[in-house]
């Protein structure tokens, strides 16, 4: 990719939040919740699983546990069997349940509202807590990085880092802060349907002008891209 100047890639940026707006005005985190608990347990049970899977799941799942006391009290092997086909369930079920006891004893049953105190409970990584303020409470305080934000966010040229942390912070000083929650949508509702890891779908992609496409091997000759500004 050729140097593109600090201010040539806030122009693009620009342009690419507009196309991603007009294209996914419906955005929305897809895991189903209707409450911060219910998102905080989707999330957590979301690690190496596909939303679809976890919503199967929590479909039984939220009509039986209905509060953090209901996690942190039931038995752990009743807790694996109900979450089972999300893979590492056993993991899992110990996150689930320590952090409930953590919600119980700490924050009397209820989800609590800051980066800091989210990732202190257990299985609660930046990314989980990143979807629950989000998502749950309309915080905007970082960006959630999972694969698909990833991807992307290196075939767009939007950053060379490798670690979700250093991607994040990178994605932080470009992207306005108001959008950081939106952000994370439109990358991942993009990549599950137009950027797909192994073929991208670059000819019909609604970004193609915008986008340098590094990394992604296939020649289109509908490129055509100007990242000098
Ligand atoms: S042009 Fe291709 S690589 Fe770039 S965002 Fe679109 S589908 Fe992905």
């Amino acid at each position: 990719m050729p140097r593109e100047s600090a201010q040539a890639k806030a122009a693009r940026l620009k342009k690419i939040l507009a196309a991603l707006d007009r294209t996914y005005p419906e955005a929305h985190c897809e895991l189903d919740h209707r409450s911060p608990l219910e998102l905080l347990i989707a999330t957590i049970l979301s690690a190496q699983c596909t939303d679809k899977r976890v919503n199967i799941v929590t479909w039984d799942l939220f009509k039986k546990y209905r509060s953090a006391a209901d996690y942190a009290n039931a038995p752990l092997a009743e807790l694996e069997q109900a979450i089972r086909t999300t893979g590492f369930f056993r993991n899992k079920a110990k996150n689930i349940q320590d952090c409930c006891r953590k919600l119980v004893e700490r924050h009397r049953g209820q989800v609590p509202r800051t980066m800091e105190e989210l990732t202190h409970l257990d299985g609660v990584g930046r990314k989980t807590a990143n979807v629950v303020l989000g998502n749950a409470f309309g915080i905007n305080a970082g960006v959630v990085v999972d694969t698909h934000v990833a991807r992307l966010s290196h075939r767009l040229g939007l950053t060379k880092q490798k670690t979700p942390e250093k991607i994040e912070l990178e994605l932080m000083a470009l992207v306005p802060q108001k959008q950081w929650t939106l952000f994370s949508h439109w990358l991942i509702w993009h990549g599950r349907r137009r950027c797909f890891a192994r073929k991208p779908d670059c000819e019909h992609c609604e970004i193609r002008k915008l986008c340098p496409r590094i990394g992604v091997k296939v020649f289109h000759p509908c490129r055509s891209v100007s990242i000098r500004g």
